[in-house]
């Protein structure tokens, strides 16, 4: 870890330097040196014990003596120093492409431009267009670095990045040389966003093999190369790095560079309580190494017993598996049915039979068809007479189909108005199966206002599950906000379930508040909210999201067999006809 922090020390100072007009060779010096920090197998603490710094391409004296100072205060002073008049914003900006040092120092001192925000604003005033060599190419050339750089540093949905990682782990597979290719990092642990995607390989001739995988078609540059690290930009300017790791460090390896961060800080405490040293190569008790070619094998040295990436965020989970009470975690398997899909009787692509097909293909036992309500109208939400129109269409499927699986369940998907009563009448909605309700408008309505709404959808008795409580879609709309304990406690007392939608940009309930969910007695859903019949796929998001909130299948209705599920369905209607 040491190694990555002095090579950024070295990289920024090669940039300020480039930017402050010095000696071009300087600049080069710390460049090169990053590079080769960067690629280091060693630590560089051990190295310099050892008195090697020196023995490192591009280290020399100075650069070796700045290395022990930041080992020693964590800082180097000189090159502070050299920062100290560089605006922040601006060493961040050096690697846009078509936009090196010098233009920003142009830029800064012109136009006092500091940060990302003052170079758009120049860009969209048309400022930078009067200066001298700002050509229309150029300034073109400087849009399209930004939105690449922009790409690169904004968080991308899981659901984009997962398809993306396993494409390139096929190609990796593809390539002779890798014998054996893995995903790591956040998207191993399969966070809602995703920085850069990390991979892994073990290989039999590493330069080679790293050098074909900056050849494939879907890279687009390729940022770094060397014989066991290559970094690249693939489509939609998502950074790759792929890390080439010998077979005896490889479970080491895979641990390390999946974390979180506070997971291995914990875990490589725990490691040195026992006189023991964790790190990305093995587990070694002085010299000798204990081993680190297996993940598990790393975790069990270290006396915690091995857990699913998903819980690797030091959230309690190292604790809960030393003491044997980790969660059986609901896999994709578990899953019975879909509770939440539309057709094309509202704004889904496909019919009603080829719903089915699909969800047939997936294995499932039962599936709700639950189209809008009329006041969804961009949804193309059903009025009474299109909804006995779907229902007599359901009937034709369901005779077609005879016996065969999944039993089709006539669902709604009706929404919660602003005053908290529901779209359709009571009477229609006890002709429904399932009973999904939702919140389509009015989002920006008082914290007060909105638990009120959700809390007398709760209280109707026809409604079996609150969908996407937050209503929020990454990137473009927040959650809608609400007393959260509240509507838990609400929907423990009447048994509605609350939503884990699996679509990317909603994962909705977050991982923290499904946990606390079923940690207060609630039970969930893990549905698709499909519009389509390839979205019935996108279960693997929910269930992912769920997995990170510790969700054990027992908790999720839609995992349950027919019988239990079926009865679960029917206990709130005997509750209304009982009050009745
Ligand atoms: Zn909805
Ligand atoms: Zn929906």
């Amino acid at each position: 870890m040491i190694n990555e922090e002095i090579a950024d020390i070295f990289e920024k100072m090669s940039r300020v330097l480039a930017f402050k007009g010095a000696n071009r060779f300087r600049a080069l010096a710390y460049e090169r040196a990053a590079r080769s920090l960067r690629d280091l197998e060693e630590d560089l603490p051990e190295m310099a014990r050892e008195g090697k710094l020196e023995d490192i391409p591009g280290i020399g004296k100075d650069l070796a003596g700045k290395i022990q100072e930041y080992i020693k205060t964590k800082r180097i002073r000189q090159c502070d120093q050299e920062r100290r008049d560089v605006p922040e914003g601006l060493i961040a900006l050096m690697d846009i492409p078509g936009l090196g040092p010098k233009t920003l120092s142009l830029l800064h001192e012109k136009y006092q431009i500091r940060d990302l925000d003052d170079l758009r604003r120049a860009l969209d005033t048309g400022k930078l267009e009067k200066l001298r060599g700002f050509g229309k190419k150029k300034i073109d050339n400087i849009q399209r670095g930004i939105n690449l750089w922009l790409a690169r540093h904004q968080r991308m949905p899981l659901g984009i990045a997962l398809p993306l990682a396993e494409k390139l782990l096929d190609d990796l597979n593809g390539i002779k040389q890798v014998e054996r290719a893995d995903i790591a990092g956040s998207l191993r642990r399969r966070r809602e966003t995703i920085g850069d995607i990390d991979l892994l390989v073990i290989s039999t001739d590493s330069p080679r093999a790293l050098r074909e995988f900056t050849k494939l078609p879907s890279v687009k540059q390729v940022i770094g190369l060397g014989d066991t690290r290559a970094t690249v930009i693939i489509e939609g300017g998502i950074q790759v790095d792929v890390r080439s790791v010998a077979r005896e460090s490889y479970g080491a390896a895979l641990q390390y560079f999946t974390g979180s961060k506070q997971h291995n800080i914990h875990l490589r405490t725990l490691a040195q309580k026992k006189g023991l040293k964790l790190n990305e190569y093995g587990v070694f008790r002085g010299e000798k190494r204990l081993g680190g070619a297996r993940e598990d094998e790393v975790y069990r040295l270290v006396g915690v017993p091995v857990m699913p990436p998903e819980l690797r965020e030091d959230h309690g989970e190292i604790e809960a598996a030393m003491e044997g009470r980790l969660p059986k975690l609901v896999d994709l398997p578990d899953l019975r049915g879909d509770l939440h899909m539309h057709t094309n009787y509202s704004d889904g692509r496909a019919t009603i039979a080829e719903m089915v097909e699909g969800a047939a293909a997936l294995g499932y036992d039962y599936i709700a068809l639950t189209d809008h309500s009329p006041s969804a109208r961009i949804a193309n939400g059903l009025d009474r007479k299109r909804l006995e129109a779907k229902i007599e269409e359901l009937e034709r499927v369901r005779k077609q189909r005879g016996e065969r699986r999944p039993r089709i369940l006539l669902g709604v998907e009706v929404d919660i108005l602003a005053d908290g009563r529901l779209d359709y009448p009571d009477e229609i909605i006890a002709r429904c199966d399932v009973v999904v309700a939702a919140v389509h408008s009015s989002f920006r309505q008082s914290r007060d206002r909105m638990t009120k709404r959700l809390l007398d959808a709760i209280a109707n008795p026809y409604v079996h599950i609150l969908a996407h409580p937050l209503t929020r879609l990454m990137g473009s709309r927040d959650a809608v906000e609400f007393d959260f304990e509240r509507i838990v406690e609400a929907a423990v007392e009447a048994g509605v379930a609350l939503e884990v939608n699996a679509q990317p940009l909603r994962l909705d309930l977050t991982d923290a508040m499904a946990r606390a969910a079923q940690e207060a007695g609630a039970v969930l859903a893990i549905n698709t909210d499909a519009h389509s019949v390839a979205q019935l796929e996108l279960i693997r998001y929910g269930v992912s999201q769920a997995r990170r909130g510790w969700i054990e299948a027992r908790s999720v209705v839609n995992s349950w067999p027919w019988t239990k599920f079926s009865r679960w369905l029917g206990q709130r209607r005997k509750r209304k006809s009982k009050a009745a």
